[in-house]
């Protein structure tokens, strides 16, 4: 029989595909620096690079599929049910999940816009259908909008907060009234990947939600203050009905030996990992100072990167950034997103900003 090809589904090719950050090129002139994709410029600290070393002598076995000892170390350290905690390979296969296990075609899934670009790709392969509410004049999320949003066919609500790539947070008490305001039959996720950025001050007691709440799911990962991107692992904290979904749903095997080794280790080495995590949000406060300075408009920026609106001046910038041997997060004609890195880095950052601030008039 002759046939075109192998029949696939057509409604894929609708799907954006994931754009990550890029590696900058090797130069010989200058040292380059990838700061687009938000990880910890850190390297693994000696007791989670010996930890991952001694699990590389197991690796011939597959990893426990249950995770147990990291479920547990997760399960001690918020004090919450070991039976209250999912792991996934990274939290965005988590994102995966959770849309999985509560939707499929003719559902909604509802989310904030400009927001994670996953939300929207795991909406698509699921089937299901975004509903992508627009971020107020502040980069807030649009709560009150996202609440007339709902409908019956609505099944999951994103909050990312602190916000990718906007970099702000959901106010604690409007959080609470939206979630007491949510059909609890709705599936409310807190996608807090960078939570650990944001002022204890500032924070919302998601564990508390939670508990309060059998529909909220708690969304945390290793990738980013944790400085584990390249191991894959994150985890959610919610009730029994979710957490066996998605424990269910999830990849056999998925996370691997390594990985929780390296997760648990992390745990017990968590002060001198927030040790840098302090350092990194100096630094961001440095960079959006000196950028304010400058004459650039900026929002707060509650995570380990910076977020500028700059419209139709985003490519100006761009280039200029690639062209001094950053690699940053270009969104065409939005903004750009730039991780905070190393100091040099970040001091080369500004020192182009400054540049193009007077050459260009990006600030117009
Ligand atoms: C980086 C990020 C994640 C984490 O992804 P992992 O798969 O855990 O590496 C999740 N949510 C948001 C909003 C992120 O920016």
């Amino acid at each position: 029989m002759i046939t075109d090809g192998p029949r696939l589904r057509p409604d894929l090719e609708a799907l954006p595909s994931y754009k990550a950050g890029q590696r900058p090129a090797p130069r010989s002139d200058i040292t380059t620096y990838k700061i687009s994709s938000n990880e910890s410029h850190f390297p693994p600290l000696p007791s989670v690079q010996a930890a991952i070393v001694a699990a590389a002598t197991e690796i011939n076995r597959y990893p426990d599929p249950f995770s147990s000892e990291l479920v547990t170390a997760i399960a001690q350290h918020f004090g919450v049910p070991s039976e209250h905690i999912a792991l996934g390979t990274g939290s965005v296969a988590l994102c995966g999940q959770i849309i999985q296990s509560a939707a499929g075609p003719g559902d909604n899934i509802l989310y904030a816009w400009r927001s994670f670009e996953s939300y929207p790709i795991w909406t698509g392969i699921a089937g299901a259908q975004s509903i992508q509410i627009p971020l107020r004049p502040d980069e807030t999320h649009d709560l009150d909008a996202m609440l007339q949003a709902i409908t019956p066919e609505t099944r999951v609500i994103f909050i990312c907060s602190p916000n990718n790539p906007t970099g702000q947070i959901v106010d604690p008490r409007e959080l609470e009234n939206f979630i007491a305001a949510v059909p609890s039959e709705i599936v409310i996720v807190l996608d807090e990947a960078y939570v650990e950025y944001v002022p204890q001050n500032k924070r919302s007691d998601s564990i508390r939600l939670y508990r309060e709440n059998t529909n909220v799911v708690v969304l945390r990962t290793f990738s980013k203050a944790y400085g584990l991107a390249g191991l894959r692992v994150g985890f959610t904290i919610s009730q029994e009905p979710i957490t066996n979904a998605l424990r269910k749903t999830a990849l056999p095997f998925g996370v691997s030996s390594l990985a929780q080794a390296a997760a648990i280790a992390s745990i017990s080495a968590e002060s001198e990992l927030f040790e840098r995590v302090a350092l990194v949000t100096a630094e961001r406060d440095r960079v959006v100072g000196e950028l304010i300075t400058m004459g650039y408009e900026l929002n707060s920026n509650y995570a380990n990167f910076v977020w500028m609106r700059l419209g139709s001046r985003t490519d100006v910038l761009h280039q200029a950034l690639e062209h001094a041997g950053l690699s940053v997060r270009p969104f065409p004609d939005e903004g750009l997103r730039i991780s905070i890195g190393e100091t040099q880095a970040n001091d080369r950052f500004i020192e182009v900003a400054r540049q193009v601030a007077s050459e260009f008039d990006v600030l117009r």
